[in-house]
Formats: structure tokens, C-alpha cells, sequence
């Protein structure tokens, strides 16, 4: 019996999240077109026949910005580096960027076994350009494999499965055999909120919102939840309103059909909005709410 903790690092948007929902085969994480929207680490699980695979989905490990917030994300990916048996690199084939010489840079004294992932190969056009990428790329470490994917369509991501299962470690399983995710069901209804809030929202905003759970309780088949979306202005919770309460509609209306889909169970989900002034620059609020 192997089992095996597997950290997923890199800049934001190189398709971690992606990367992790395909091999786990399941929702464990947002997934949205906008960077930096995984701030706390979300494993999936994936069990093979005798294999079990942790992975640790880390939030970007990012440049330092000012905000404690910012601070608490890069804390949060360096420390998910110290206690596994694997790193995966992901990075994006279309392009290269300082972040990304920032991470391989964050990894240079690590003696975990660092494989190199380079996603999103179906946008390399022509084909021929790959081969000398992944040479190029392949030569900036010791990598212990250099795997090209495709996270959204799926190529050689039963390559990459392979590579992984040959070196994990001997060991008993950490998890039940039919669990996806060690995150709890308040933990899905929070996160279903915010990837909404990212997906509805404009640009910047999202990143000024938390989500925090009032009330969970079943009721019969009905699943009852209220969440507050936490901003740090009143101008902020007049946009996440909208006009008439139009736009929180949308988001409560989308998070609820993502939520029934994943639990299978009929919800009613309630959201309020409130002001918590700076919130993202204010450590005991963030530690309030949950980033410690
Ligand atoms: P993360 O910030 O590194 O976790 O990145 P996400 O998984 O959220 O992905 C960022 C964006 O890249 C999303 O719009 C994904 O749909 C897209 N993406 C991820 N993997 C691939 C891929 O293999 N091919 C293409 N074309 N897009 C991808």
C-alpha cells in the first residue's frame, strides 16, 4: 500500500486547480478565469487500485505584495512545501513569466522531487513548437520528470497519474476509499459562494470579499444554509446588491445550483452582505475569518 502527499504549486492561472479537478475526477477546488482564487490549500484525493494520491492545491505562490492578506497566501504556499513526498510545477505553455522564475526560484533548495507540468500544450500552435519548449523548460532544474497536459481536455494526464504513482512512498492511506476531498460541506457551500462572486463580479472585487457560513441544517431532503459575503465598503456592498438586489440574486441563484449538484440534494441558500472595513489589510479580521 503507497500513499503520497503531492504539492501543486505555481503562478496564478496556470491551471492548478484544473490540473487537481482532472486527476481527482471531481470538483474539489474554484475554478475560475481570474488569478489568485484559491486562497486556502483544498486537497483531492485520488485512489488507484493499491495507490493513494494527496494532493495539497496550493494558493499562487506569488510575488510579496503589501497586504496581509497577500502575506497570508505566499505563507500558506511555502508551508505546504515542507511536508510532502512530491511538488508538482505547474506552468502555462503559452507563456512564461518573472512569477514563474519566482516559483522555480522558491524551489531551489528543496529536496522533495519536483516534476515539472507544462499545462495547457492544446493551445501550442504549431505542434512542432512544443518539442523545443519542453527542452528548453526541461533544462532550467533537476526535474525528476517533465510531463506535457492538457488539464481541460485531458491529454496524458494518465501520463502524469503514472509518473506520480512510480514514486510515492510506502505507506497506510490517509483517507477513506470513496473520499474526494477531506473539506467539509460548510466548506463547499462557502467556496461555491465565492466562485460565484468571482465569476459575477468585475475584476477587482472579488479579491476585497470573503464568505463566511451563519446557519447549515438539513431539513428532511431540503438543506438550509446562510452565508454573509463580507466586503470592506459600503460602495463595495452596493455593487455586490446590485440594482434591486439583482446582481446577489444571480450569485445566490448560480452557487445554489452549483451547491445541489455537487450534494445531489435540493437547497435553499440565503446570503447577506456586510461591511468589514479593510478587512484584507486587518490581521486580527482575517484571522477572524479563518486566514491563521
Ligand atoms: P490556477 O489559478 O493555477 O488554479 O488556474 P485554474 O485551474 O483556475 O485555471 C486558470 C484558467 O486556465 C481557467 O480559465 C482554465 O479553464 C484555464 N485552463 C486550465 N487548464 C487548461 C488547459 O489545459 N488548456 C486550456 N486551454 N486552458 C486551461
Amino acid at each position: 500500500m503507497r500513499s503520497g502527499m503531492i504539492a501543486v504549486v505555481g503562478r496564478p492561472n496556470v491551471g492548478k486547480s484544473s490540473l487537481v479537478n482532472r486527476l481527482v475526477g471531481f470538483k474539489v477546488s474554484i475554478v475560475a478565469p481570474k488569478p489568485q482564487t484559491t486562497r486556502q490549500h483544498v486537497r483531492g484525493v485520488l485512489h488507484v487500485d493499491e495507490d493513494e494520491l494527496v494532493f495539497v492545491d496550493t494558493p499562487g505562490l506569488h510575488r510579496a505584495r503589501r497586504s496581509a492578506l497577500n502575506r497570508y497566501m505566499n505563507d500558506a504556499a511555502t508551508s505546504a512545501l515542507g511536508d510532502v513526498d512530491l511538488i508538482l510545477h505547474v506552468v502555462d505553455a503559452q507563456r512564461q513569466t518573472a512569477e514563474d522564475a519566482a516559483v522555480t526560484a522558491r524551489l531551489a533548495d528543496t529536496t522533495v522531487p519536483v516534476l515539472l507540468v507544462i499545462n495547457k500544450v492544446d493551445r501550442v500552435v504549431p505542434r512542432s513548437a512544443l518539442l523545443p519548449l519542453i527542452r528548453d523548460l526541461a533544462a532550467r532544474r533537476d526535474y525528476a520528470a517533465v510531463v506535457p497536459v492538457s488539464a481541460t481536455r485531458g491529454d496524458n494526464c494518465d501520463a502524469l497519474c503514472a509518473e506520480l504513482r512510480a514514486r510515492l512512498p510506502e505507506g497506510p492511506w490517509l483517507f477513506e476509499p470513496d473520499q474526494v476531498s477531506d473539506r467539509r460541506l460548510d466548506f463547499r457551500v462557502v467556496e461555491a459562494v465565492r466562485e460565484k462572486l468571482i465569476l459575477l463580479l468585475a475584476q477587482e472585487l472579488p479579491y476585497a470579499t470573503t464568505v463566511t457560513l451563519e446557519s447549515l441544517e438539513t431539513e428532511g431532503a431540503l438543506l438550509r444554509a446562510s452565508a454573509v459575503i463580507w466586503v470592506e465598503r459600503e460602495g463595495q456592498k452596493k455593487i455586490v446588491i446590485g440594482e434591486g438586489g439583482q446582481t446577489l440574486k444571480r450569485i445566490g441563484s448560480a452557487a445554489r445550483h452549483e451547491i445541489e449538484a455537487q450534494v445531489g440534494q435540493r437547497v435553499f441558500l440565503k446570503l447577506w452582505v456586510r461591511v468589514k472595513r479593510d478587512w484584507t489589510d486587518d490581521p486580527a479580521a482575517l484571522k477572524g475569518f479563518g486566514y491563521a
